[in-house]
């Protein structure tokens, strides 16, 4: 068990709503509270099918590959359709949030460039350029990223002044500094994941739990989170 293990299992794996149905994950479909497209939250949403994918989760901190279905809306508003199901499986990416953020994680925190910093754990999960894509995607929305991990946190354990917990610990590595010209943002984003990653032990909570909940944050404010 090296890196992996403090990322445990998959939102799918953890919350407890999930059960097999014909060979995927499922969960209750819940009519979503904002349209992805037309950004309306009046909640006009026709129920439009649904179909599985597959993604790839954590499982007891081994990279697994899992079906999950998706139950597709109509948006009465924009008349275009989205997708719901697992909060931790985005549209067109291929591994769940709790993967990109271990992959996100080795290259901050090691030393290493981004064509050797995937873990062995994590080589069927992404190549150095789908690394370099997310890293770059996650410094762009770094500040929001940050906001709704801190929200989370702050409303889980109020009125405990969280920043006094994470006094020590949070100064990143210095080889992070030395392989950007500027590293604000990647400082930012090595910030905001080192919280989420202290904060759930003291928190007991896993990584993916409070993951989903910073993200659902974001959502509210219509904000990205992580990428
Ligand atoms: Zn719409």
């Amino acid at each position: 068990m090296g890196l992996l293990s403090s990322f445990r299992d998959g939102f799918i794996s953890t919350c407890g709503k999930y059960f097999l149905h014909q060979g995927a994950y499922a969960s209750v479909p819940e009519r979503p509270s904002m349209c992805d497209k037309c950004h309306s939250d009046f909640g006009c949403f026709h129920a439009h099918g649904r179909y599985t994918r597959w993604v790839k989760t954590l499982k007891g901190a081994v990279l697994t590959p899992v079906r999950v279905w998706r139950q597709r809306w109509l948006c009465l508003c924009c008349g275009r359709t989205m997708s719901n199901g697992t909060p931790d499986v985005l549209p067109y990416i291929p591994n769940c949030t709790l993967v990109i953020l271990a992959l996100l994680w080795s290259y901050l925190e090691g030393e290493k460039g981004i064509y050797k910093s995937i873990p062995q754990e994590l080589d069927e999960a992404a190549t150095p350029r789908t690394l370099a894509r997310y890293l770059k995607r996650a410094k762009a929305v770094c500040l929001e990223t940050q906001q709704a991990i801190r929200e989370v946190l702050i409303e889980t354990r109020e009125p405990r002044p969280w920043d006094e917990c994470f006094h020590q610990g949070l100064s990143p590595p210095e080889s992070l500094t030395k392989r950007y010209r500027n590293s604000t943002k990647a400082i930012t984003l090595w910030r905001s994941l080192a919280i989420l990653l202290i904060g759930y032990k003291t928190l007991s909570a896993t990584p993916s739990l409070l993951m989903a909940r910073a993200r659902q944050k974001a959502e509210q404010r219509k904000t990205r989170f992580l990428i």
